[in-house]
């Protein structure tokens, strides 16, 4: 097969995640993994998961078996587990592959029970948010007895607001940790983590903040963007003053302008709703975005960027807290809508 170039990249700071990731290690306590479910929140799961192995990270978490088998073989001292469970379906792989089941209700442990040849499994405890794992009367009434549990989880639904659910999610979980025996507790995610050491137990999961994600107030500063997308220019035209760009005419040029187009639209997660509001760089010159975003095209004014030409490559704006609260967007939907057509390259 011929290597054809993308038009379109994703530079991945791999400097950056280490550093996020020791960030959060400090501020855990005790052991940090790190969530790389949907391939690393669209960075690519392998790639991360050999950086932060390197840097020594040892507990990875994936949402289903599918991404397990994709991260095969794992390196040596590596733990991995799949937070969605066992259903029916799962059982090959779940005996196959060396990663753990996140079990979360009691058919599920039957199931393990049955047909888990007695291996280690985590199990999920839901204090609060109504979401996966078993109720703490569920799990307290023996139907844990005999497995072994290597690591019991709670997750929290609020962790990056200051809600009183917090405290009464970190209760319930000490409350069942007293009566469940486990190898480790993990309650916090990127959030939790933020919210002092109370939360930290003996391993965290953060996903978001790894990627460069702002959880909460107390990470801003500590945590560097990580993913930046990049397009090329595939045209650059000059639209007179009085005429308009891109479907349904929607920016009309108020001066004579140079517009580059460039190579990336919503089909790569590049979305409508940055209308208005997004833009690009190109040696430290300012593209504001003009007009709607098309399936693979997207149009900004160069009118500034002298020396700019076909070929050339805009890095778009990408810092994920401030395009989050420009766009509507989720910093997480921001990581992982980027699609698929990019080339993913390590830094
Ligand atoms: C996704 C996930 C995480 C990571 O959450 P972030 O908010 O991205 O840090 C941790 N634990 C569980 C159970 C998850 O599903």
């Amino acid at each position: 097969m011929i290597d054809i170039a993308s038009p379109l990249r994703l530079r991945i700071d791999s400097a950056a995640l280490v550093s996020n990731w020791r960030w959060l290690a400090a501020q855990s306590g005790q052991a940090c993994g790190a969530a790389i479910k949907a391939d690393g929140y669209g960075l690519g799961a392998r790639g991360v998961m050999r950086h932060l192995a390197a840097a020594g990270c040892r507990d990875f978490f994936v949402a289903t078996w599918a991404e397990a088998a994709a991260l095969m073989p794992l390196a040596e001292g590596v733990s991995l587990s799949v937070l969605h469970g066992v259903g029916k379906s799962d059982m090959i792989a779940a005996r196959t592959l060396p990663a753990r089941p996140v079990l979360n209700s009691l058919e599920q442990v039957a199931r393990w029970r049955e047909a888990g040849e007695g291996k280690p499994c985590d199990v999920m405890i839901d204090t609060g948010m109504n979401r996966l794992g078993l109720r703490p009367e569920e799990a307290l009434g023996g139907a844990l007895d005999g497995l072994v549990i290597e690591t019991l989880l709670s997750h929290l639904a609020s962790a990056d607001e200051d809600s009183p659910q917090n405290a009464s999610q970190l209760a319930a979980f000490r409350a069942v940790r007293e009566q469940i025996p486990a190898r480790r507790y993990s309650l916090a995610n990127s959030a939790g983590i933020c919210l002092g050491a109370d939360y930290g137990f003996d391993l965290t999961r953060p996903g978001l903040a790894l990627y460069g994600g702002i959880p909460r107030e107390e990470a801003r500063g500590a945590i560097r963007q990580v993913a930046f997308p990049e397009a090329r220019v595939l045209q650059l035209r000059e639209v007179p003053a009085g005429e308009t760009v891109g479907y349904g005419a929607t920016w009309t040029a108020q001066r004579t302008s140079r517009v580059a187009v460039a190579n990336m639209g919503y089909a790569d997660g590049y979305l409508r709703c940055h209308a208005g509001s997004g833009g690009a760089t190109w040696r430290a010159r300012d593209l504001p975005l003009v007009g709607r975003v098309s399936m693979d095209l997207v149009a900004f004014d160069a009118s500034d960027a002298d020396g700019l030409g076909e070929g050339d490559w805009l890095a778009l704006d990408y810092d994920l807290a401030q395009v989050a609260d420009r766009s509507g967007l989720s910093q997480y939907e921001l990581l992982t809508g980027l699609g698929t057509r990019y080339d993913r390259y390590w830094i």
